[in-house]
């Protein structure tokens, strides 16, 4: 379903995630029956949480209630806050030596005291659904993508599902992050755009955007993307995804469209915004993902497909 009221005839395009996340997870789904067919075995995920971080709970509450959906099994680890490093990687190296697991993911981020590259490092790169493990990153960047971060890969699924051309087109990425800015340039590369990365440091940054015929903004500041920033027809996508609970900053932000945020701020406390100023990328952007109802909904999605994968690359059924 596309978010809110914003279409109007000589306007942007809103690219709807829900869809393509839903046929992604259709698909799982399918595959996950013919290999429960025709192998005896079901997927299974493991999940690790630590502590009781609430925004990390529902995460993990999304995630276990996708794997229902489509059939895969799961098993939630959830281990105090006062857990230490050694007991995490005792719990890690167990889940890898086991052959009835597939998938193993370390809900991030983890509690001072516990480097997070330690416990990604020792994740069976098999296992490594999130796809952060170094030898995972480096099949990426060498062409050889296995098991590749849920939220760019779900970027370049709802791209060709909405049939945006990527190949020789000028991208632009903004927000250089392992988990989303530098797997998404990585993987705009591969599929022969000419790719731009952007960041905190870069010089007049809307002169450097306003290039593209693609742009993705991982940055998360709300709204910073504003129409000086778009090339007049491009395709925006915005990754962004923060907590907005001020009105007077809804109100800026949205302008006309502020009413349904406001709603939505008395009845849970907040409203979901991007990185991009929707009201101005309707105004220039040829096509946009909306925040709620664009990229959002494609990370499950696809931690679904990478754990199916992973089930199939253990068991020698694809390389
Ligand atoms: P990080 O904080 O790890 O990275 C942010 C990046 O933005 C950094 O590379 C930083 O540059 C860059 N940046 C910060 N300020 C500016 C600026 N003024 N101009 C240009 N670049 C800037 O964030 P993540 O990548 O983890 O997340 C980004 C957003 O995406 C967040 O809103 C997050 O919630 C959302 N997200 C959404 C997901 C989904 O499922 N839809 C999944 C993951 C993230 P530098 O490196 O120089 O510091």
């Amino acid at each position: 379903m596309i978010a809110e009221n914003l279409k109007a005839s000589n306007q942007a395009a809103l690219l709807d995630g829900a869809v393509v996340a839903n046929q992604i997870k259709e698909q799982v789904k399918r595959e996950v029956e013919s290999l429960v067919r025709e192998q005896g075995v079901a997927p299974c995920l493991a999940t690790i949480l630590v502590g009781e971080d609430p925004a990390s709970a529902v995460y993990i509450r999304n995630k276990i209630r996708a794997c229902e959906e489509v059939g895969i099994k799961s098993e939630h680890h959830g281990l105090p806050e006062s857990t230490s490093a050694t007991e995490l990687l005792e719990l890690v190296r167990s889940l890898n030596a086991r052959d009835d697991v597939d998938g193993i993911l370390t809900q991030l981020p983890l509690p001072e005291g516990i480097d997070e590259t330690v416990v990604i490092e020792e994740i069976d790169p098999l296992k490594d659904v999130d796809g952060f493990h170094p030898i995972n990153v480096g099949r990426l960047s060498q062409g050889h993508p296995q098991l590749v971060p849920c939220t760019p890969a779900g970027v370049i699924e709802l791209l060709d599902y909405h049939q945006i051309e990527i190949r020789g087109v000028s991208a632009c990425v903004v927000g250089r992050s392992q988990i989303v800015g530098r797997p998404m340039a990585q993987l705009l590369l591969q599929r022969d755009a000419t790719v731009t990365m952007c960041h905190s440091r870069t010089r007049d940054l809307a002169a450097v955007t306003r290039q593209a015929d693609l742009l993705v903004v991982a940055v998360g500041r709300p709204g910073m993307i504003g129409a000086a920033h778009i090339k007049p027809g491009a395709t925006v996508v915005d990754v962004g995804m923060e907590k907005l609970t001020d009105p007077a900053e809804v109100q800026r932000l949205f302008g006309s469209a502020a009413e349904k945020r406001f709603a939505a701020i008395s009845k849970r406390g907040y409203t979901l915004i991007g990185d991009v100023n929707q009201a101005e990328a309707l105004e220039v952007a040829g096509k946009f993902t909306p925040v709620p109802g664009g990229v959002g909904l494609l990370t499950v999605a696809m931690l679904m497909k990478n754990t199916l994968k992973a089930a199939k690359l253990r068991r020698g059924l694809i390389q």
